[in-house]
Protein backbone atom coordinates (compact mmCIF):
# COMPACT_ATOMS: atom_id res chain seq x y z
CA UNK A 1 0.00 0.00 0.00
CA UNK A 2 3.08 2.38 1.01
CA UNK A 3 5.62 4.14 -1.24
CA UNK A 4 7.42 4.97 2.51
CA UNK A 5 8.03 2.70 4.48
CA UNK A 6 6.24 3.17 7.96
CA UNK A 7 9.59 1.52 10.23
CA UNK A 8 12.02 4.54 8.91
CA UNK A 9 13.04 6.94 11.60
CA UNK A 10 10.56 8.76 12.82
CA UNK A 11 12.40 12.27 11.30
CA UNK A 12 12.35 10.98 8.38
CA UNK A 13 8.70 9.83 8.50
CA UNK A 14 8.22 13.34 9.92
CA UNK A 15 10.34 14.85 6.25
CA UNK A 16 7.76 12.59 4.18
CA UNK A 17 4.58 13.64 5.64
CA UNK A 18 5.63 17.18 5.57
CA UNK A 19 6.48 17.13 1.53
CA UNK A 20 3.58 15.48 0.93
CA UNK A 21 1.42 18.16 3.12
CA UNK A 22 3.16 20.95 1.24
CA UNK A 23 2.72 18.68 -2.06
CA UNK A 24 -1.29 18.82 -1.57
CA UNK A 25 -2.42 21.88 -0.06
CA UNK A 26 -6.01 21.74 -0.85
CA UNK A 27 -7.02 18.46 0.11
CA UNK A 28 -10.47 17.76 -1.52
CA UNK A 29 -13.67 16.14 0.53
CA UNK A 30 -13.51 12.68 -1.23
CA UNK A 31 -9.81 12.22 -0.14
CA UNK A 32 -10.90 13.17 3.80
CA UNK A 33 -14.01 11.33 3.49
CA UNK A 34 -12.04 8.32 2.00
CA UNK A 35 -10.02 8.68 5.10
CA UNK A 36 -12.61 8.69 8.07
CA UNK A 37 -13.92 5.77 5.74
CA UNK A 38 -10.86 3.96 6.49
CA UNK A 39 -10.84 4.56 10.39
CA UNK A 40 -14.48 3.63 10.20
CA UNK A 41 -13.81 0.35 8.40
CA UNK A 42 -10.70 0.00 10.95
CA UNK A 43 -13.19 -0.32 13.94
CA UNK A 44 -15.75 -2.21 12.39
CA UNK A 45 -13.76 -5.25 11.09
CA UNK A 46 -11.01 -5.09 13.83
CA UNK A 47 -12.96 -3.87 16.68
CA UNK A 48 -13.27 -7.49 18.05
CA UNK A 49 -9.33 -8.01 17.77
CA UNK A 50 -8.72 -4.53 18.98
CA UNK A 51 -10.85 -4.69 22.03
CA UNK A 52 -9.10 -8.29 22.62
CA UNK A 53 -6.04 -6.28 22.93
CA UNK A 54 -6.74 -3.82 25.42
CA UNK A 55 -8.41 -6.21 27.69
CA UNK A 56 -4.87 -8.34 27.87
CA UNK A 57 -2.93 -5.11 28.34
CA UNK A 58 -5.53 -4.39 31.20
CA UNK A 59 -5.11 -7.84 33.48
CA UNK A 60 -9.31 -7.00 33.36
CA UNK A 61 -10.56 -4.64 30.90
CA UNK A 62 -14.34 -5.91 29.60
CA UNK A 63 -14.86 -5.75 25.29
CA UNK A 64 -17.96 -4.21 25.90
CA UNK A 65 -16.20 -1.47 27.96
CA UNK A 66 -14.33 -0.57 25.58
CA UNK A 67 -17.27 -1.17 22.81
CA UNK A 68 -19.00 2.02 24.82
CA UNK A 69 -16.11 4.28 26.25
CA UNK A 70 -13.86 3.50 22.70
CA UNK A 71 -15.65 2.49 19.97
CA UNK A 72 -19.05 3.83 20.85
CA UNK A 73 -17.86 7.37 21.17
CA UNK A 74 -15.44 7.64 17.96
CA UNK A 75 -18.48 5.96 16.23
CA UNK A 76 -20.26 9.03 16.95
CA UNK A 77 -17.50 11.52 16.40
CA UNK A 78 -16.80 10.16 13.28
CA UNK A 79 -19.90 10.19 11.92
CA UNK A 80 -20.36 13.57 13.11
CA UNK A 81 -17.48 14.30 10.91
CA UNK A 82 -18.36 12.62 7.91
CA UNK A 83 -21.94 14.36 8.05
CA UNK A 84 -20.17 17.95 8.67
CA UNK A 85 -16.93 18.02 6.76
CA UNK A 86 -18.24 19.53 3.49
CA UNK A 87 -19.80 22.19 5.05
CA UNK A 88 -16.83 23.06 7.47
CA UNK A 89 -14.52 23.11 5.35
CA UNK A 90 -16.13 25.30 2.93
CA UNK A 91 -15.12 29.74 2.81
CA UNK A 92 -16.82 31.74 4.98
CA UNK A 93 -17.90 35.26 3.85
CA UNK A 94 -17.95 38.09 5.87
CA UNK A 95 -19.48 41.41 6.63
CA UNK A 96 -16.64 44.40 5.26
CA UNK A 97 -17.28 47.59 7.30
CA UNK A 98 -18.30 50.61 5.35
CA UNK A 99 -14.77 52.12 5.14
CA UNK A 100 -13.75 49.09 3.84
CA UNK A 101 -16.57 48.82 0.75
CA UNK A 102 -16.48 47.73 -1.76
CA UNK A 103 -14.19 45.53 -0.87
CA UNK A 104 -15.13 42.07 0.07
CA UNK A 105 -13.68 40.16 2.53
CA UNK A 106 -13.58 35.30 3.49
CA UNK A 107 -11.77 33.19 5.73
CA UNK A 108 -10.80 30.23 3.86
CA UNK A 109 -10.40 27.47 5.64
CA UNK A 110 -6.94 25.07 5.46
CA UNK A 111 -5.28 21.74 6.55
CA UNK A 112 -2.68 22.76 9.24
CA UNK A 113 -0.30 20.50 7.28
CA UNK A 114 1.61 17.51 10.18
CA UNK A 115 -0.35 17.18 12.86
CA UNK A 116 1.72 15.11 16.12
CA UNK A 117 -1.34 12.96 18.51
CA UNK A 118 0.53 11.79 21.65
CA UNK A 119 -2.13 9.19 23.79
CA UNK A 120 -2.46 7.90 26.94
CA UNK A 121 -3.82 4.64 28.09
CA UNK A 122 -7.00 4.61 29.75
CA UNK A 123 -8.97 4.99 26.73
CA UNK A 124 -6.17 3.75 24.44
CA UNK A 125 -8.44 3.68 21.46
CA UNK A 126 -11.03 6.56 21.39
CA UNK A 127 -7.96 8.62 22.54
CA UNK A 128 -6.10 8.32 20.03
CA UNK A 129 -8.07 7.64 16.92
CA UNK A 130 -10.58 10.29 18.02
CA UNK A 131 -7.88 13.37 17.45
CA UNK A 132 -6.68 11.47 14.60
CA UNK A 133 -10.02 11.03 12.74
CA UNK A 134 -10.66 14.69 13.53
CA UNK A 135 -7.16 16.10 11.90
CA UNK A 136 -7.80 14.26 8.96
CA UNK A 137 -11.06 15.75 8.04
CA UNK A 138 -9.35 18.70 8.41
CA UNK A 139 -7.18 17.95 5.66
CA UNK A 140 -4.34 16.81 7.69
CA UNK A 141 -1.75 14.33 7.79
CA UNK A 142 -1.15 12.65 10.98
CA UNK A 143 1.85 11.08 12.98
CA UNK A 144 0.49 8.90 16.01
CA UNK A 145 2.32 8.04 19.25
CA UNK A 146 0.28 5.48 21.39
CA UNK A 147 1.19 4.86 25.12
CA UNK A 148 3.54 2.55 25.50
CA UNK A 149 1.50 1.00 28.75
CA UNK A 150 -0.85 -0.82 26.42
CA UNK A 151 1.63 -2.46 24.39
CA UNK A 152 -0.27 -4.90 22.75
CA UNK A 153 -3.18 -2.08 21.86
CA UNK A 154 -0.73 0.80 20.26
CA UNK A 155 1.07 -2.35 18.61
CA UNK A 156 -2.32 -3.84 16.74
CA UNK A 157 -3.36 0.14 15.83
CA UNK A 158 -0.05 0.73 14.25
CA UNK A 159 0.21 -2.81 12.27
CA UNK A 160 -3.49 -1.36 11.28
CA UNK A 161 -3.51 1.75 10.58
CA UNK A 162 0.12 0.89 8.47
CA UNK A 163 -2.13 -1.11 6.32
CA UNK A 164 -5.15 1.35 5.51
CA UNK A 165 -2.59 4.21 5.33
CA UNK A 166 0.28 5.03 3.24
CA UNK A 167 2.89 6.07 5.94
CA UNK A 168 2.56 10.41 4.83
CA UNK A 169 -0.81 9.58 5.56
CA UNK A 170 -0.51 8.28 8.97
CA UNK A 171 1.67 6.61 10.88
CA UNK A 172 2.11 5.17 14.10
CA UNK A 173 5.67 5.50 16.16
CA UNK A 174 6.13 3.60 19.50
CA UNK A 175 8.01 3.71 22.38
CA UNK A 176 8.42 5.27 25.74
CA UNK A 177 8.84 8.24 27.39
CA UNK A 178 12.47 9.01 25.59
CA UNK A 179 10.80 8.41 22.13
CA UNK A 180 7.99 10.48 23.15
CA UNK A 181 10.13 13.06 23.98
CA UNK A 182 11.85 13.29 20.83
CA UNK A 183 8.38 12.72 19.00
CA UNK A 184 7.54 15.68 20.60
CA UNK A 185 10.27 18.00 19.17
CA UNK A 186 9.37 17.36 16.06
CA UNK A 187 8.75 20.53 14.11
CA UNK A 188 4.84 19.76 13.96
CA UNK A 189 1.95 22.08 12.62
CA UNK A 190 -0.19 20.81 15.26
CA UNK A 191 1.08 19.16 18.05
CA UNK A 192 -2.14 16.91 20.29
CA UNK A 193 -1.21 15.64 23.38
CA UNK A 194 -3.68 13.92 25.59
CA UNK A 195 -2.49 12.80 29.20
CA UNK A 196 -0.68 14.38 32.49
CA UNK A 197 -0.49 17.82 33.53
CA UNK A 198 3.25 16.66 34.35
CA UNK A 199 4.03 15.69 31.17
CA UNK A 200 2.01 18.21 29.64
CA UNK A 201 4.22 20.67 30.84
CA UNK A 202 7.21 19.34 28.87
CA UNK A 203 5.27 18.57 25.70
CA UNK A 204 4.63 22.81 25.97
CA UNK A 205 8.32 23.14 26.57
CA UNK A 206 9.38 20.95 23.89
CA UNK A 207 6.51 22.25 21.72
CA UNK A 208 7.36 25.87 22.21
CA UNK A 209 11.08 25.32 20.96
CA UNK A 210 9.46 24.88 17.29
CA UNK A 211 6.55 27.92 17.58
CA UNK A 212 4.49 24.51 17.30
CA UNK A 213 0.83 25.23 18.60
CA UNK A 214 -0.17 22.46 21.00
CA UNK A 215 -3.71 21.18 22.36
CA UNK A 216 -3.01 20.06 25.79
CA UNK A 217 -5.71 17.45 27.57
CA UNK A 218 -4.62 17.34 30.77
CA UNK A 219 -5.56 15.73 33.75
CA UNK A 220 -6.85 17.03 37.85
CA UNK A 221 -8.60 16.66 40.37
CA UNK A 222 -12.80 17.00 39.08
CA UNK A 223 -15.36 17.57 41.68
CA UNK A 224 -18.89 16.48 42.53
CA UNK A 225 -21.06 18.96 44.22
CA UNK A 226 -24.13 17.16 45.70
CA UNK A 227 -26.08 19.86 46.47
CA UNK A 228 -28.74 19.66 49.80
CA UNK A 229 -31.79 19.37 47.34
CA UNK A 230 -30.50 16.36 45.89
CA UNK A 231 -32.49 12.55 46.49
CA UNK A 232 -28.56 10.62 47.52
CA UNK A 233 -30.55 7.09 46.88
CA UNK A 234 -30.84 8.47 43.09
CA UNK A 235 -27.48 10.59 42.35
CA UNK A 236 -25.27 7.37 44.23
CA UNK A 237 -25.75 5.33 41.08
CA UNK A 238 -24.19 7.97 38.71
CA UNK A 239 -21.76 9.18 40.97
CA UNK A 240 -20.63 5.51 41.13
CA UNK A 241 -20.62 4.81 37.75
CA UNK A 242 -18.72 7.86 36.86
CA UNK A 243 -16.05 7.75 39.39
CA UNK A 244 -16.09 3.40 38.82
CA UNK A 245 -16.11 3.14 35.20
CA UNK A 246 -12.62 2.01 34.25
CA UNK A 247 -11.89 1.52 37.70
CA UNK A 248 -11.86 5.20 38.00
CA UNK A 249 -9.16 5.21 35.35
CA UNK A 250 -10.67 8.17 33.34
CA UNK A 251 -9.93 11.82 33.11
CA UNK A 252 -12.93 12.79 33.84
CA UNK A 253 -13.81 10.75 36.97
CA UNK A 254 -15.47 12.70 39.47
CA UNK A 255 -12.10 12.88 41.30
CA UNK A 256 -13.50 14.35 44.82
CA UNK A 257 -17.13 14.32 46.17
CA UNK A 258 -17.94 17.66 48.51
CA UNK A 259 -21.34 16.74 50.34
CA UNK A 260 -23.30 18.42 52.71
CA UNK A 261 -22.68 18.15 56.67
CA UNK A 262 -24.60 15.46 58.14
CA UNK A 263 -25.30 13.40 55.52
CA UNK A 264 -22.58 11.45 55.38
CA UNK A 265 -24.18 8.16 56.23
CA UNK A 266 -27.00 8.03 53.85
CA UNK A 267 -24.40 9.03 51.48
CA UNK A 268 -22.55 5.81 52.49
CA UNK A 269 -25.31 3.39 52.23
CA UNK A 270 -26.77 4.66 49.08
CA UNK A 271 -23.23 4.48 47.52
CA UNK A 272 -22.64 1.11 48.89
CA UNK A 273 -26.13 -0.31 47.16
CA UNK A 274 -25.29 1.30 44.01
CA UNK A 275 -21.57 -0.20 43.59
CA UNK A 276 -23.38 -3.73 44.74
CA UNK A 277 -26.01 -3.22 41.43
CA UNK A 278 -23.17 -2.03 39.21
CA UNK A 279 -21.06 -4.58 40.37
CA UNK A 280 -22.71 -7.69 41.57
CA UNK A 281 -20.62 -9.95 43.74
CA UNK A 282 -17.78 -6.68 44.06
CA UNK A 283 -14.87 -6.01 42.81
CA UNK A 284 -14.44 -9.31 40.87
CA UNK A 285 -16.65 -8.51 38.57
CA UNK A 286 -15.60 -8.97 35.10
CA UNK A 287 -17.11 -5.80 33.83
CA UNK A 288 -14.99 -3.79 37.05
CA UNK A 289 -11.64 -3.03 35.16
CA UNK A 290 -8.36 -3.62 37.00
CA UNK A 291 -5.35 -0.87 37.28
CA UNK A 292 -3.17 -1.02 34.26
CA UNK A 293 -0.50 -1.63 36.07
CA UNK A 294 1.53 -2.97 39.40
CA UNK A 295 3.28 0.50 39.80
CA UNK A 296 -0.11 2.35 39.17
CA UNK A 297 -2.13 -0.12 41.81
CA UNK A 298 0.53 0.59 44.36
CA UNK A 299 0.73 4.61 44.14
CA UNK A 300 -3.29 4.00 44.67
CA UNK A 301 -2.68 1.73 47.73
CA UNK A 302 -0.12 4.19 49.47
CA UNK A 303 -2.42 7.28 49.02
CA UNK A 304 -5.03 5.55 50.77
CA UNK A 305 -2.89 4.44 53.42
CA UNK A 306 -1.30 7.72 53.54
CA UNK A 307 -5.20 9.11 54.57
CA UNK A 308 -5.53 6.01 56.95
CA UNK A 309 -2.50 7.01 59.07
CA UNK A 310 -3.57 10.37 59.11
CA UNK A 311 -6.94 9.44 60.43
CA UNK A 312 -9.08 9.64 57.81
CA UNK A 313 -12.08 6.84 57.80
CA UNK A 314 -11.93 4.18 54.86
CA UNK A 315 -14.80 2.62 54.04
CA UNK A 316 -13.81 -0.53 51.75
CA UNK A 317 -16.70 -0.96 49.27
CA UNK A 318 -17.35 -4.03 47.86
CA UNK A 319 -14.06 -5.95 48.07
CA UNK A 320 -12.78 -8.53 45.85
CA UNK A 321 -13.01 -11.48 48.26
CA UNK A 322 -10.35 -14.40 47.14
CA UNK A 323 -11.43 -14.23 43.83
CA UNK A 324 -10.68 -12.01 40.70
CA UNK A 325 -7.63 -10.49 39.20
CA UNK A 326 -5.16 -9.01 42.10
CA UNK A 327 -5.03 -5.31 40.31
CA UNK A 328 -8.93 -5.34 40.97
CA UNK A 329 -8.93 -2.61 43.41
CA UNK A 330 -11.56 -2.81 45.75
CA UNK A 331 -13.20 0.54 45.53
CA UNK A 332 -13.31 2.82 48.67
CA UNK A 333 -15.07 5.97 49.99
CA UNK A 334 -12.79 8.21 52.39
CA UNK A 335 -14.03 10.39 55.23
CA UNK A 336 -12.32 13.05 57.64
CA UNK A 337 -9.90 13.53 54.92
CA UNK A 338 -7.36 16.32 55.93
CA UNK A 339 -7.10 19.21 53.39
CA UNK A 340 -3.42 18.25 53.41
CA UNK A 341 -3.65 14.90 52.63
CA UNK A 342 -2.14 13.25 49.60
CA UNK A 343 -5.54 12.18 48.06
CA UNK A 344 -6.56 15.97 48.67
CA UNK A 345 -2.87 17.04 46.21
CA UNK A 346 -2.90 15.16 43.02
CA UNK A 347 -5.19 13.39 40.90
CA UNK A 348 -6.67 9.99 42.32
CA UNK A 349 -7.28 8.28 38.72
CA UNK A 350 -8.19 5.18 40.41
CA UNK A 351 -11.88 3.62 42.43
CA UNK A 352 -10.84 5.92 45.38
CA UNK A 353 -13.32 9.10 46.41
CA UNK A 354 -12.97 11.15 49.14
CA UNK A 355 -16.12 13.03 50.58
CA UNK A 356 -15.66 16.31 51.64
CA UNK A 357 -18.47 17.93 53.67
CA UNK A 358 -19.28 21.58 53.48
CA UNK A 359 -21.90 23.65 55.37
CA UNK A 360 -22.89 26.48 52.93
CA UNK A 361 -21.86 26.47 49.35
CA UNK A 362 -19.31 29.24 49.75
CA UNK A 363 -17.80 27.14 51.25
CA UNK A 364 -17.58 24.25 48.62
CA UNK A 365 -16.80 26.54 46.02
CA UNK A 366 -13.86 28.38 47.76
CA UNK A 367 -12.47 24.80 47.98
CA UNK A 368 -12.62 24.40 44.27
CA UNK A 369 -11.68 28.19 43.59
CA UNK A 370 -8.79 27.20 45.78
CA UNK A 371 -7.24 24.59 43.86
CA UNK A 372 -6.34 24.56 39.54
CA UNK A 373 -9.25 24.74 37.35
CA UNK A 374 -10.61 21.32 37.38
CA UNK A 375 -11.07 19.00 33.90
CA UNK A 376 -15.03 18.79 34.47
CA UNK A 377 -17.27 19.47 37.47
CA UNK A 378 -20.50 17.95 38.35
CA UNK A 379 -23.75 19.23 40.13
CA UNK A 380 -25.58 17.04 41.59
CA UNK A 381 -29.74 18.46 43.15
CA UNK A 382 -32.84 20.18 42.10
CA UNK A 383 -32.20 23.57 43.60
CA UNK A 384 -31.34 25.68 39.99
CA UNK A 385 -30.69 28.57 42.20
CA UNK A 386 -27.93 27.12 43.92
CA UNK A 387 -26.93 25.16 40.54
CA UNK A 388 -26.85 28.72 39.13
CA UNK A 389 -24.24 30.03 41.35
CA UNK A 390 -21.86 27.35 41.03
CA UNK A 391 -21.95 27.58 37.56
CA UNK A 392 -21.47 31.09 37.60
CA UNK A 393 -19.30 30.79 40.58
CA UNK A 394 -16.13 28.22 38.93
CA UNK A 395 -14.67 27.80 36.08
CA UNK A 396 -13.68 24.26 34.53
CA UNK A 397 -13.21 22.55 31.24
CA UNK A 398 -16.84 21.12 30.92
CA UNK A 399 -19.96 20.41 33.05
CA UNK A 400 -22.34 17.79 33.75
CA UNK A 401 -25.37 18.35 35.60
CA UNK A 402 -27.12 15.76 37.41
CA UNK A 403 -25.06 13.22 35.93
CA UNK A 404 -21.34 12.10 35.69
CA UNK A 405 -19.14 12.11 32.33
CA UNK A 406 -21.98 12.66 29.98
CA UNK A 407 -21.15 16.07 28.35
CA UNK A 408 -18.28 14.20 26.80
CA UNK A 409 -20.62 12.09 24.85
CA UNK A 410 -21.91 15.76 22.95
CA UNK A 411 -20.64 16.43 19.81
CA UNK A 412 -21.63 20.12 19.62
CA UNK A 413 -19.95 20.75 22.98
CA UNK A 414 -16.18 21.62 23.17
CA UNK A 415 -14.17 18.86 25.26
CA UNK A 416 -11.09 20.47 26.53
CA UNK A 417 -9.40 21.87 30.23
CA UNK A 418 -8.47 25.27 31.24
CA UNK A 419 -5.47 26.33 33.36
CA UNK A 420 -3.52 23.44 34.56
CA UNK A 421 -6.23 20.62 33.30
CA UNK A 422 -5.08 21.98 29.79
CA UNK A 423 -5.31 24.37 26.67
CA UNK A 424 -7.52 23.89 23.55
CA UNK A 425 -10.54 21.92 22.63
CA UNK A 426 -12.07 18.99 20.04
CA UNK A 427 -15.20 17.32 18.93
CA UNK A 428 -17.33 18.72 16.61
CA UNK A 429 -16.53 21.69 14.58
CA UNK A 430 -14.71 22.70 17.51
CA UNK A 431 -12.33 19.96 16.82
CA UNK A 432 -12.23 20.47 13.50
CA UNK A 433 -11.19 24.21 13.86
CA UNK A 434 -8.38 23.14 15.86
CA UNK A 435 -6.65 21.68 12.90
CA UNK A 436 -7.89 24.24 10.76
CA UNK A 437 -5.99 27.20 9.92
CA UNK A 438 -8.79 29.88 9.50
CA UNK A 439 -7.24 32.15 6.73
CA UNK A 440 -8.75 35.82 6.84
CA UNK A 441 -8.65 37.08 3.08
CA UNK A 442 -9.72 40.50 1.80
CA UNK A 443 -10.31 41.01 -1.48
CA UNK A 444 -9.68 44.88 -2.85
CA UNK A 445 -11.51 46.60 -4.86
CA UNK A 446 -10.50 48.45 -7.87
CA UNK A 447 -13.35 51.05 -6.48
CA UNK A 448 -11.37 51.20 -3.20
CA UNK A 449 -11.25 54.74 -1.50
CA UNK A 450 -7.83 53.48 0.18
CA UNK A 451 -6.37 56.15 -1.23
CA UNK A 452 -8.25 58.68 1.29
CA UNK A 453 -6.14 57.30 4.15
CA UNK A 454 -2.51 57.77 2.17
CA UNK A 455 0.04 60.33 2.55
CA UNK A 456 0.96 63.34 2.28
CA UNK A 457 -2.05 63.74 5.20
CA UNK A 458 -3.60 66.92 4.65
CA UNK A 459 -6.96 68.25 4.67
CA UNK A 460 -9.10 65.39 2.76
CA UNK A 461 -7.85 63.28 4.83
CA UNK A 462 -8.82 65.00 7.93
CA UNK A 463 -12.71 65.54 6.90
CA UNK A 464 -12.71 61.45 6.19
CA UNK A 465 -11.17 60.85 9.79
CA UNK A 466 -13.59 62.89 11.06
CA UNK A 467 -16.78 61.47 9.40
CA UNK A 468 -15.01 57.49 10.45
CA UNK A 469 -14.92 59.21 14.52
CA UNK A 470 -18.58 59.73 14.00
CA UNK A 471 -19.58 56.91 12.55
CA UNK A 472 -17.01 54.49 14.80
P1 LIG B 1 1.15 10.30 30.65
O1 LIG B 1 1.25 11.78 30.65
O2 LIG B 1 2.02 9.53 31.58
O3 LIG B 1 1.47 9.71 29.19
C1 LIG B 1 0.75 10.11 28.04
C2 LIG B 1 1.62 9.95 26.81
O4 LIG B 1 2.72 10.84 26.94
C3 LIG B 1 2.19 8.56 26.60
O5 LIG B 1 2.06 8.20 25.24
C4 LIG B 1 3.66 8.73 26.96
O6 LIG B 1 4.52 7.88 26.25
C5 LIG B 1 3.90 10.17 26.55
N1 LIG B 1 5.06 10.81 27.18
C6 LIG B 1 5.74 10.43 28.29
N2 LIG B 1 6.77 11.28 28.51
C7 LIG B 1 6.73 12.20 27.52
C8 LIG B 1 7.53 13.34 27.19
N3 LIG B 1 8.58 13.71 27.93
N4 LIG B 1 7.20 14.07 26.10
C9 LIG B 1 6.14 13.72 25.34
N5 LIG B 1 5.34 12.67 25.61
C10 LIG B 1 5.62 11.92 26.68
O7 LIG B 1 -0.38 9.97 30.87
P2 LIG B 1 -1.06 8.57 31.05
O8 LIG B 1 -0.61 7.97 32.33
O9 LIG B 1 -0.92 7.78 29.81
O10 LIG B 1 -2.60 8.99 31.17
C11 LIG B 1 -3.19 9.39 32.37
C12 LIG B 1 -3.28 10.88 32.45
O11 LIG B 1 -3.88 11.39 31.28
C13 LIG B 1 -4.18 11.34 33.59
O12 LIG B 1 -3.61 12.48 34.19
C14 LIG B 1 -5.48 11.69 32.90
O13 LIG B 1 -6.28 12.61 33.59
C15 LIG B 1 -4.98 12.24 31.61
N6 LIG B 1 -5.99 12.11 30.58
C16 LIG B 1 -6.58 13.23 30.09
C17 LIG B 1 -7.59 13.13 29.15
C18 LIG B 1 -8.28 14.33 28.59
O14 LIG B 1 -8.98 14.18 27.59
N7 LIG B 1 -8.12 15.51 29.16
C19 LIG B 1 -7.97 11.87 28.71
C20 LIG B 1 -7.34 10.76 29.22
C21 LIG B 1 -6.34 10.88 30.15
Amino acid sequence: MTAIPPDLPMRALFDAQFQASRAQIDVPLAVRRDRLRRIRALIDVHGPALAEAVQADFGVRSTRLTEVADFFVLRSLIGDLERHTGAWMKSRRVHTPIYLQPASAHIQRQPLGVVGVIGPWNYPLQLTLGPTATALAAGNRVMLKPSELTPRTSGLLATLLHQSFAADEVCVVQGGADVAHDFACLPFDHLFFTGSTAVGRKVAAAAAANLTPTTLELGGKSPCIVDASADLDAVAIKIAHGKLLNAGQTCIAPDYLLLPQGREADFERAFVAAVARLFPGGAAHPDYASIVTERHHARLAGLVEDARSHGARVVEVAPRGGSGHARQMTPVLVFGLRSDASLMREEIFGPVLPVLTYTALDEAMDIINAGPRPLALYWFGTDTASRDRVLTGTVSGGVTVNDTLMHIAHERLPFGGVGESGWGAYHGETGFLRFTQQKPVLVQSRWAAAGLFYPPYGAAFDRVMGLLRRWL
